[in-house]
């Protein structure tokens, strides 16, 4: 099979019936950008900006932020780059900035910190729109959005940002930004926020989370934890035919995006491109290669209706068996 994997390198991941889905990777570290590239990504769904963080011993500067982000939008040119603003906090601790917090999955975390420390955001909303430049290809993704004024507020620290780069004299572009689904209110916001942003991603990883109120990393209870619980694949049915009805580009980053059964069912609702570390794109596309989109909508329709998560995965195994 591996070898049948690297022939496909540089095909499309382009259903029996002709669906084309794209497939990216998820990265947030320099080292990943040659396997990504030589897995076949089509440009990064996924670029963690705190994982930079993550490994230095202070908050990285404008400068450091800037020659790292430009470093993966020139490895990707022509191909689209979400840099996902810092989504620190929860499960993702700083070393030099503790949070102490009771409750941290609902605490001071992504987007929420960030607008509370808004020079830190400025300096990494300047850092990526100067590392853009005039390419075309920086997206901006906005962490656990849960209500309208988060979108607001940066979108002006956004405008704020471009004016001061332009009176400093760097030719810089508006990039579309959109943000990821993972916070259960953000579904039914939807139809209203779609004139406010360009784009959505599924964070099914957050989403599974906060939907079940089950923690992903506590071994009590991560046995539960299953993006093919009904409750799951239903609200990402919602969410696909709300990002269609409303003009919204869609893609989903989360773990689901490399599960074979959970692709079969998001090929079945729609879902046209999928973000994943990038050694699991070859799998994947190989899976979407040998199937057909309407045999996955009848496969998806029929998964819909059932209660357990048990029996869909079940169901879901033996299609996969039946196509080798
Ligand atoms: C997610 O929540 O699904 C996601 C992709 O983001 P992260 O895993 O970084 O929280
Ligand atoms: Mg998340």
């Amino acid at each position: 099979l591996q070898g049948e994997l690297a022939e496909l390198v540089n095909e499309p991941a382009t259903t029996t019936d002709g669906e084309r889905v794209r497939l990216y990777a998820n990265t947030g570290l320099l080292a990943d950008i040659s396997p990504g590239i030589a897995n076949g990504a089509e440009g990064v769904g996924l670029y963690r900006t705190e994982m930079p963080f993550m490994v230095a011993e202070t908050f990285p500067s404008e400068d450091e932020q800037e020659f790292i982000y430009s470093q993966v939008l020139k490895a990707y040119a022509g191909k689209p780059v979400y840099m996902r603003t810092l989504d620190i906090g929860g499960d993702k601790p700083l070393p030099y900035f503790p949070i102490e917090e009771e409750n941290p999955a609902l605490g001071w975390r992504g987007i929420r910190f960030c607008l509370d420390n808004s020079s830190l955001m400025m300096t990494q909303l300047r850092a990526m729109l100067r590392a853009a430049g005039e390419a075309d290809n920086l997206r901006i993704l906005l962490p656990m959005v849960s209500n309208t004024g988060e979108i607001d507020r940066l979108r002006l620290l956004l405008d704020d940002a471009l004016t001061q780069l332009r009176e400093e004299g760097y030719l810089v572009q508006r990039p579309p930004v959109g943000i990821m689904v993972e916070v259960p209110a953000a579904i039914s916001l939807l139809p209203t926020w779609a004139t406010r942003i360009d784009f959505v991603s599924i964070g099914s990883n957050d989403l599974s989370q906060y939907l079940l109120a089950l923690d992903r990393n506590n071994p009590r209870v991560a046995s539960a934890y299953d993006h093919l619980h009904p409750a799951v694949l239903r609200e990402v049915s919602r969410i696909a035919l709300c990002a269609r009805d409303s003009g919204l580009p869609l893609s989903l980053c989360g773990e689901m995006a490399s599960d074979p059964a959970a692709v079969l069912v998001l090929a079945g609702l729609g879902v046209r491109t999928l973000s994943m570390s990038a050694s699991k794109i070859p799998r994947i596309k190989w899976l979407l290669r040998s199937i057909a989109a309407a045999d996955a909508t009848t496969l998806a329709q029929q998964v819909l209706q059932m209660e357990d998560a048990a029996g869909i995965r079940e169901v879901l195994q033996q299609a996969l068996r039946e196509r080798g």
